[in-house]
This record gives C-alpha cells, structure tokens and sequence, in this order.
C-alpha cells in the first residue's frame, strides 16, 4: 500500500518548518531504502518564476529544501538544490528573489540548470509524446531526484504538485515542446526518464485562484510526503479540495502505472486529510477585479512563459491606470487556429503574444518573443505612443 505522511509545521521559522519536514519523513519509515551513502541527490524546489515576495506559496521556500537536503545529507549522499525556472525566465534572479542564494553561504549547492551543460536521454519505453528529453547532464548523473513542489493550484492543469515540478529539469526549447505536442501525457513521459523516489509537498504556504505565479497565498502550515508520486499528488490534490478523477496529470500518470491514486488504497499517517482539507479556489474562478470586457484566447499549446506574462504585463497595466485600454480587445497566446479568432475583428483591436502566434500576423498587432518581456505586451495593447509616456 502506498504511503502518504502529513505533518503540520510549529511555525514558519526554519526549525518549525524542519521538524515537520522530518517528521514527514520519518512517518514515512525514513529514506534510507531510496537515498544511498555516496549517491549524488538532486532536490528539486519549484522556482518557476521571480514571485512578488519571497513567500507567497508560487515558490518552496528554502526552508524546506534545506531540510530536505540535510536528511539527505545525513545518509552520506551528496544533495544538489538543482532549478531552470520557466521558460525564458532568469533562474538566478528567481534564487536572488526567493533567498536561495543564502543556502549557498552556507555551503549548499544551489545550482542554475540553465547555465550547465545540456544532454539529451531517451525515455525508458515508449514514450507517448516524446521518445527524449532534453536535459542537463547533472540531471543524467543523478542517482536519485526529489521533488519539492509547493502546493497551488495552475490555470492550465488544475493544480501543480509533485509531477508537474519536475519539468524543471528540462532544457527551456524542450518545455515549450510540451505545450505544443501535450503537456500531459509529456509530463508522464518525462516522469519515465526522471522519476522522483521522493516528493515533499511545500504547504506551508500554498497558492490559490491564479497560480502558478499571480495566485492568492493560502496559509495551511503543511508539509504532506510520500515515495509515491502519484499518491502524494492525489492527497496534496484532495487537500485542495480536488477528486484525484478531476485531475489530469494524476489520472494519466496512475493509468501508466506510475502510482496510486485511489485514496481507499493510500495510507494516511500523521494528520488526517480531514483535519487539514481546505477548498482552493480554482485559477478557472478567478477574475482580475476592475478590467474592462476583453476577451482573452489562451490555446492549449500556450506555455507557462506566455501564460504568465499576459497576466503580469495585464497586472502592470492596472499599476499604470493602463486597464481600459484592453477594452473590447482580444489579446491570444499560443498557436491558436485562425477559425478562433473573432470575425471582422479589426487589426488594431488583436493582439498576438509570442513567435507563436506569428502565423496570425496578418489580422493582429504581433508582439515578438518567447516568451515576449511584459513591456512588449503592455505596448501590443496600448500602443507605442501611450506606452512611451509611461
Ligand atoms: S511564444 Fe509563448 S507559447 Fe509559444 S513557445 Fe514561446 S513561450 Fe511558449
């Protein structure tokens, strides 16, 4: 039977936060059947962008990635906090943003998979999407990888936990891939050649409504962990609220045999699910107050990268007074087909996020970039003239 533990932290401070990493751990029977003397341990943290604070529940906080380096480090295996932040973002600034850069002092390794060298590996079997992954060689030489995702919820899959996370170790041309082909069955895929033997849900603070970056912070002063991945995504999924049958990353990766997902057949220890569940609010429910009508086309094969800078070059506009300008415009992301765009919609009133949707160019104001800079996008919808006088 699969085994999920859930601890609850004394407090945010870093002993508080440890213990319930450790506790977490050890409610686990320990990791010393998966983390061997001498293996070289990659900790993943979601880093996926540069947050608006240091903890906001977009990114785990170090605290927790330190606790479980140290675990790791204690069984005589070397631990490497290892991130590429998403697709066109600067990892290092995410580290500065989010203090990673203080474990180094302490003489952690904390690393920017975007500044190593760069290998391709095939994915075990089949893969249904992608037959390779577009990697780093620290991630090929790893003997065990650790996923420490935060627990929030995604526009585009629901919620992103332990699974999801784990496209961080892959090249950034590589992650656009997976918007275009099928993220999710590409994920599972990826799980295939990358698969974590531990996942430590940050819940300390988690994120709902908007994530993975612009969401509302949720205070739940959790830590949920298991060695099962698909199980420990199914319980931090039902923690927010979610029917594992409801989510597609977890329903494919059990179809695949990557894990449980049926909670009758997962064991609980520690605090019960019923004493922690609380219902995030779904990215799909939530509106930016104060906008005018526009209308927004995000295909299914845009990006993160894409996704996340409409909404934070939108968030700009409202710093700006700028919002009325989106007033009856449609701004599309991704390689949307041309049937979907609004008929007899003038040029000027269309705005074309990203390389991407170049293919559009004739019937819209094309912003450049994958992913474009904010700017870009805020001067698609407002125009040169307006943008220059901000
Ligand atoms: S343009 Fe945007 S949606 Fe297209 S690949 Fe680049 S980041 Fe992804």
């Amino acid at each position: 039977m699969s085994i999920v533990s859930i601890t609850k932290a004394s407090g945010d401070d870093e002993q508080g936060v440890a213990k319930a990493v450790r506790e977490a751990i050890r409610e686990l029977g320990g990791i010393a059947d998966i983390v061997k003397p001498g293996y070289l341990v990659i900790v993943k943290p979601n880093l996926v962008a540069v947050p608006s604070e240091r903890v906001t529940g977009a990114v785990t906080r170090w605290e927790v990635s330190k606790a479980v380096a140290d675990v790791v480090r204690e069984l005589g295996a070397k631990p490497v906090i290892a991130e590429s932040s998403s697709a066109g973002v600067d990892t290092e600034k995410v580290i500065e943003k989010t203090e990673y850069d203080t474990l180094r002092k302490q003489g952690y390794e904390v690393v920017d998979l975007k500044k190593t060298p760069a290998v391709t590996v095939k994915v075990p079997g089949k893969g249904k999407v992608f037959d390779e992954m577009k990697t780093w060689e620290l991630v090929e030489k790893a003997d065990a990888i650790i996923s420490v995702p935060v627990l929030k919820t995604h526009d585009q899959t629901e919620i992103t936990l332990g699974m999801k996370n784990i496209k961080g170790l892959i090249s950034d041309a590589h992650k656009k891939d997976f918007h275009r082909y099928g993220v999710l069955d590409g994920v599972v895929d990826m799980l295939l050649a990358f698969k974590p033997v531990l996942t430590v849900i940050d819940g300390t603070c988690g994120q709902e409504g908007i994530g993975p970056i612009f969401g509302t912070p949720v205070h739940m002063g959790l830590i949920v962990a298991s060695k099962d991945l698909v199980a420990a995504d199914a319980v931090g999924g039902r923690i927010m609220g979610y029917d594992p049958k409801d989510v597609p990353i977890t329903v494919r990766a059990a179809a695949r045999g990557l894990g449980e997902m049926d909670l009758s057949k997962i064991e609980i220890r520690g605090v019960p699910i019923a004493e922690v569940e609380r219902r995030f609010v779904r990215a799909s429910e939530t509106k930016i107050e104060g906008l005018p009508p526009f209308d927004l086309l995000f295909d299914e094969g845009a990006c993160t990268g894409c996704r996340n800078t409409v909404i934070s070059a939108i968030m700009d506009m409202k710093n700006q007074n700028l919002e009325s300008r989106l007033e009856n415009k449609c701004v599309v992301c991704g390689p949307l087909d041309e049937s979907k765009l609004p008929k007899d919609m003038p040029k000027e009133k269309i705005v074309l996020v990203g390389i991407c949707t170049k293919h559009l160019e004739e019937r819209g104001v094309f912003v450049p970039g994958c992913p474009p800079n904010n700017i870009y996008v805020v001067r698609g919808v407002v125009g040169e003239e307006v943008a220059n006088r901000y």
